[in-house]
């Protein structure tokens, strides 16, 4: 691999192409907003003009963006990836849709000739940062093998989950989970706290014992200070719950919980707090 493509500079593209080209990969960035450039510019970046012209330029593409229309749009078009990938170059999206929006951007690139891997994450800003993500790779064989040193330098874990749909089916498994525990989370913090206890307290023997894990504990202290600095924005947290709800409606699964849950974070966002972390389902709930 000569040469990587990186689309799409947000919370987690930004630290992820930072990394890429912290390792020593040769990495050219595209984003939306061109703005955002700059910074991965001045670690050495080179900037691409349009997502064709990066895909026709780099070996290989990654690509992190928001949500399905998001992924849709960086491919398709005149300037989009599916025009500039070519024979045998590579692509691997690692924005997190559903198994049909991957489906259909696995066609666009195939029938331009490239290869493609879905490869969603599990893990939030500071994972990205520190290049410990949880990669969920699906899709082409030879690709994959082929983006492991990249993979190496982003996540701690890129397990292979088989044909394309695989890696979106676990990504929205693991945060349609997490989004359920953020709100149950939330309302036992609330009850707590209005029948008298310290929230401290609270969350000290929560987390002494069956119940404790890393989310909790980070998510609890910013409950605690009423900070919502984002990391993980909650605009994206009820898209994957959306999606995962709708793949149960396709797979005839019974969601109660995370349907319930989806309703919460849909609240939060008409409150207008869909541009903070998601722990601020908080707000609506308490
Ligand atoms: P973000 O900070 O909101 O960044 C979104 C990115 O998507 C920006 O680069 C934005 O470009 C781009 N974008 C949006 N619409 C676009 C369009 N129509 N065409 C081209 N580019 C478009 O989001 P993020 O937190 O980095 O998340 C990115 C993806 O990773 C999402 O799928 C999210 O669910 C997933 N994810 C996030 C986390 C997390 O903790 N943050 C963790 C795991 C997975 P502009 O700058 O031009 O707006």
């Amino acid at each position: 691999m000569k040469s990587i493509g990186f689309l799409g500079l947000g919370i987690m593209g930004k630290a992820m192409a930072a990394n890429l080209i912290k390792a020593g990969f040769d990495v050219t960035v595209w984003n939306r907003n061109a703005a955002k450039c700059a910074e991965l510019v001045a670690l050495g970046a080179r900037q691409g003009a349009t997502p064709k012209d990066v895909a026709a330029h780099c070996d290989i593409t990654f690509a992190m963006v928001s949500d399905p229309e998001a992924a849709l749009a960086l491919c398709q078009g005149p300037d989009g990836v599916a025009a500039g990938i070519g024979t045998g170059r590579g692509y691997v999206d690692m924005s997190t849709v559903d198994d049909i929006t991957s489906k259909t951007i696995a066609g666009l690139i195939t029938q331009a000739g490239g290869r493609f891997l879905e490869a969603p994450v599990s893990g939030t800003k500071k994972p990205a940062e520190d290049g410990t993500l949880i990669i969920l790779a699906a899709g082409d064989p030879s690709l994959y093998d082929d983006v492991k040193p990249a993979f190496e330098v982003m996540g701690k874990m890129s397990p292979y989950l088989g044909d394309v749909g695989q890696g979106a089916n676990m990504k929205l498994v693991v945060n349609m989970m997490m989004g359920g525990m953020l709100s149950i989370f939330s309302e036992g913090l609330s009850l707590g706290q209005k029948a008298g206890l310290d929230g401290q307290q609270i969350l000290d023997i929560v987390d002494a014992g069956a119940m404790s894990n890393p989310m909790f504990k980070g998510k609890g202290a910013m409950l605690l200070n009423e900070n919502y600095t984002t990391s993980f924005p909650l605009k994206h947290m009820q898209k994957d719950m959306r999606l995962a709800v709708a793949l149960g409606d396709q797979l005839d699964q019974p969601l109660p919980t995370a349907a319930i849950a989806n309703e919460a974070f849909k609240q939060a966002i008409k409150a207008g707090f869909g541009e903070e972390d998601m722990a601020a389902v908080y707000k609506v709930i308490k």
